[in-house]
C-alpha cells in the first residue's frame, strides 16, 4: 500500500502512453505543438516494468491516457500485457474516440474495462473548430463501436469553454443522456502553461452550466446524496437513461479525496496534475536501479504528494500542458 503524509491511500495511476495526438484541441495544445522524440519516452518493456511496481505497491486502478492513447503503437498489446499482469485491476482509457471504431473491440478483448470519450460538441463545424482537425462522424462511430464492444458504462467528457460550447452544445450533450445510457460529464477548464490565460478566461462554473441545461431540459435530480461519484457531482434529468455530471476541479476542488498519481509518457511521476513537481523514474530505471530501489523511490515520492492545487492562490503549472501530463 502507498500512502501520502496526509493519510491518503494512493492507488489510482493515470498512465500517459504518448504525448502525441491526432487532434489539437484549443484548450489543450497549440496547433504547432512540439513533441518529444520517441527515445525520450517510456518504451513498452519499461512501461510494463513500472506498471508491475505500481501493482506491487497496491495500485488497482489504471487509466491510460495521453496525448491520445489509441495512437500508441501496440496499444492493444500493452493493454493485454497489463491485464495479464494485474487481472484484479481495472484498466480503463480516456480517449478522443476517433480511432475507437476499429480499436474498441480489440481493446475489449485485450482486457480494457471501459472508456471515457471526449466530446465537446455535436455540431460538425464546431467540433472541427475546437479540435482543429476532428470529425464528428468518426467520433460518433467510435462511441457506438465502444458501446457495441461492451466497454461500459460509456462516459462522455466535455470540457466547457465559454463562448465555444457553453450554451446550446452543453444542452445537446446533456440531452444525449435522455435516450442513451451514457454519462455526460462537464469538466471545468484548467489552466496550464502558455495557454493559461485563455483557459482561465474561459472557465464556466458548474452552477451556471447547470442552470443553462435546466432552463431547456427541465430539472435535474441530484444523485448519491450530493456526494461525489469519483470526481463528479452527478445529476439526472427526469426520465433519463443516463446521467449528467460536473467535474469542478477549479471552483470546487476535491483534493482531500484524491487517490491519484500520474505517470507521464517520458517516465516522470507527477503527484498532482496542477503542481509542477515531478520525480524522474525513467533515468534510474535505465541506469539499472533494482526493483527494491525503484519501489522505495516511488513510495517516498508518493509520501511527498502535495496536499492539493493552488489555483485559488494563482499557482499555475507552467512546465507542461495537459497532453504532456496525461489528463
Ligand atoms: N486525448 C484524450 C482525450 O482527449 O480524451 C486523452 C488525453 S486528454 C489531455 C484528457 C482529458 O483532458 C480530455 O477529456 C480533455 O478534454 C481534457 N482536457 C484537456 N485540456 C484540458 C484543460 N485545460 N482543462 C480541463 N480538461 C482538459
Ligand atoms: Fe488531443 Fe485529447 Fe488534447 Fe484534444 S484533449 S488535443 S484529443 S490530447
Amino acid at each position: 500500500m502507498a500512502v501520502d503524509r496526509f493519510g491518503r491511500n494512493i492507488n489510482y495511476l493515470r498512465i500517459s502512453l504518448t504525448d502525441k495526438c491526432n487532434l489539437r484541441c484549443v484548450y489543450c495544445m497549440p496547433e504547432d505543438m512540439a513533441f518529444q522524440p520517441n527515445s525520450d519516452l517510456l518504451q513498452d518493456e519499461e512501461l510494463l516494468t513500472l506498471f508491475d511496481l505500481f501493482v506491487e505497491l497496491g495500485f488497482r486502478k489504471f487509466r491510460l491516457t495521453g496525448g491520445e492513447p489509441t495512437i500508441r503503437k501496440n496499444v492493444v498489446d500493452l493493454v493485454g500485457g497489463m491485464s495479464r499482469r494485474a487481472p484484479d485491476s481495472e484498466i480503463s482509457m480516456t480517449t478522443n474516440g476517433i480511432l475507437l471504431d476499429r480499436l474498441a473491440q480489440p481493446l475489449r478483448e485485450a482486457g480494457l474495462a471501459r472508456c471515457n470519450i471526449s466530446v465537446d460538441t455535436l455540431v460538425p463545424e464546431r467540433y472541427e473548430k475546437i479540435t482543429r482537425w476532428g470529425s464528428v462522424d468518426q467520433l460518433m462511430a467510435g462511441i457506438h463501436a465502444t458501446e457495441a464492444a461492451g466497454l461500459l458504462p460509456i462516459k462522455l467528457n466535455s470540457v466547457v469553454v465559454r463562448g465555444f460550447n457553453d450554451t446550446d452544445d452543453a444542452i445537446s450533450l446533456a440531452a444525449l443522456s435522455l435516450e442513451n445510457e451514457w454519462h455526460i460529464r462537464f469538466i471545468e477548464m484548467m489552466p496550464f502553461g502558455e495557454v493559461a490565460g485563455f483557459q482561465q478566461a474561459g472557465v464556466v462554473p458548474e452552477e451556471e452550466l447547470r442552470a443553462t441545461i435546466e432552463s431547456e431540459l427541465g430539472p435535474m435530480d441530484i444523485l448519491n446524496g450530493g456526494r461525489l461519484v469519483g470526481e463528479a457531482r452527478v445529476y439526472q434529468l427526469r426520465q433519463a437513461k443516463g446521467t449528467v455530471g460536473f467535474i469542478s476541479s477549479v471552483t470546487a476542488p476535491f483534493c482531500a479525496a484524491c487517490t491519484r498519481a500520474r505517470l507521464t509518457a517520458d517516465g516522470k511521476l507527477r503527484l498532482c496534475l496542477l503542481q509542477e513537481a515531478e520525480v524522474d523514474l525513467l533515468t534510474p530505471l535505465r541506469a539499472g536501479a533494482t526493483q527494491t530501489e525503484m519501489i522505495e523511490l516511488i513510495r517516498e515520492s508518493i509520501w511527498g504528494k502535495p496536499w492539493g492545487h493552488g489555483l485559488a492562490q494563482n499557482v499555475i503549472p507552467l512546465n507542461r500542458v495537459m497532453s504532456q501530463i496525461g489528463g
